[in-house]
């Protein structure tokens, strides 16, 4: 079977069809012309709409489809959009959903706003539950599990096969956000998930200069994907469209070298007095270390530190004035990138102190520690 890598330089490009250009180009179009009454009326032509696609964004849909061994995939306009589509796809008024209490942070507002608006009942678990507990909150109504993992900031790691074997049992449906390891490095479909969410904006796009979101459903929740997305009014630029299959030529050499530098550095974080702990499930003594090299083929450049108690000045001083790392939203672009963490839980954990999230980027692995090093000097100055 072809291997992922070298599918991520053939998926999505046809040359044969647009002049030999060896990149599939940006199509921009709203609408699309028809040769006949015959052929409008019978809506048998491959392109009727730009909202409907063009062949830049079905290009890419192809290419996700193929990477996430899935039936279908859609494109929305952000990361975000794809967890709610995913969501309205299976539930409606009157259904209860459980959302892991690990889920990115948007998702979990927009799911107590606008889900809650819709009739939708959530409930949010521990991102630790086992199968086994989680089956005891399961009700008749409900319809979805939405997992994520590593979860968003603290990266605990799920069993995704057990959580799923007791969803499918009761005809809930699984979606799993599975924007930290890609597709080429957790297998969603294969483990039972049965809708996938990407937000292509971290590292799919790569660069820190598109926001894209992608769901791919298997064979079974084909159909309602197709339906809700188009019911939503849902599509995507050909522009970014574009962007994002640039970006996905170089995925696994981006993510090799985010992986290798951030192991590095959290195995030497590790080793400082003013970290009390490092979240990243490919450290051999990470609490999910167990799961995450059972069920993923890699890991990539996102992971948080848990400082030893120290001031809000504290720690303010450490990420002021640092000079690789840049404050800032999101990640999986080339850059590195450093947060301190607020977070919202229903389930707190106790902490010795304040997190910080890091986004390792692609600079030399030696001028990242020096930086950090530095960042230190700063946090004690203060503390
Ligand atoms: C960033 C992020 C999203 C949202 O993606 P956007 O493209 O910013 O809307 C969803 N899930 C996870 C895990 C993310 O990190």
């Amino acid at each position: 079977m072809t291997k992922k890598d070298t599918k991520l330089v053939g998926l999505g490009r046809e040359p044969s069809l647009h002049a030999g250009a060896v990149n599939t180009p940006v199509y921009r179009m709203s609408t699309v012309l028809f040769p006949d009454v015959e052929t409008l009326v019978d809506g048998n032509q491959p392109y009727t709409y730009g909202r409907r696609g063009t062949p830049t964004t079905r290009a890419l849909e192809d290419a996700f489809c193929e990477l996430e061994g899935g039936a279908r995939t859609v494109l929305t306009p952000s990361g975000l959009s794809a967890c709610m589509l995913a969501i309205l796809t299976v539930c409606g008024a009157g259904d209860h959903m459980l959302v892991t209490d690990s889920i990115y942070g948007t998702t979990r507002i927009s799911c107590q706003r606008l889900a809650k608006r819709l009739g939708i009942n959530v409930t949010f678990f521990a991102p630790t539950t086992t199968a086994a507990k989680l089956k005891e909150q399961f009700r008749p109504e409900t319809k979805a599990v939405f997992l994520e993992s590593p979860g968003s900031i603290t990266f605990e790691v799920q069993d995704v096969p057990a959580i799923a074997a007791a969803a499918h049992e009761k005809g809930i449906a699984v979606i799993f956000d599975n924007t930290w390891a890609t597709p080429l490095h957790f297998d969603a479909l294969g483990h039972g998930v049965d809708l996938s969410v990407q937000s292509a904006t971290k590292y799919i796009g790569g660069h820190a200069d598109v926001l894209l979101g992608a769901v791919t459903a298997n064979a079974a929740y084909k159909e309602r994907l197709v339906h809700a997305h188009g019911d939503l009014g849902l599509c995507a630029s050909g522009d970014d469209a574009f962007l994002t299959l640039r970006g996905l030529r170089t995925l696994s050499v981006r993510l090799k070298r985010h992986q290798e530098s951030a192991t590095e550095l959290a195995i030497w974080l590790k080793t400082r007095p003013e970290v009390a702990r490092v979240l990243y499930p490919p450290l051999h003594d990470d609490p999910g270390h167990v799961l995450w090299k059972r069920d993923f083929t890699g890991g990539c450049g996102l992971f948080s530190i848990v400082l030893r108690d120290a001031s809000d000045e504290a720690v303010a001083a450490m990420l002021n004035g640092m000079k690789h790392f840049s404050l800032g939203y999101s990640w999986g672009g080339f850059e590195s990138l450093a947060l301190p963490c607020r977070y919202h839980r229903s389930f707190p954990k106790k902490f010795e102190g304040p997190l910080v999230r890091l986004h390792i980027g692609l600079e030399n692995v030696d001028d990242l520690k020096a930086d950090l090093v530095a960042a230190f000097e700063r946090l004690r100055g203060v503390s």
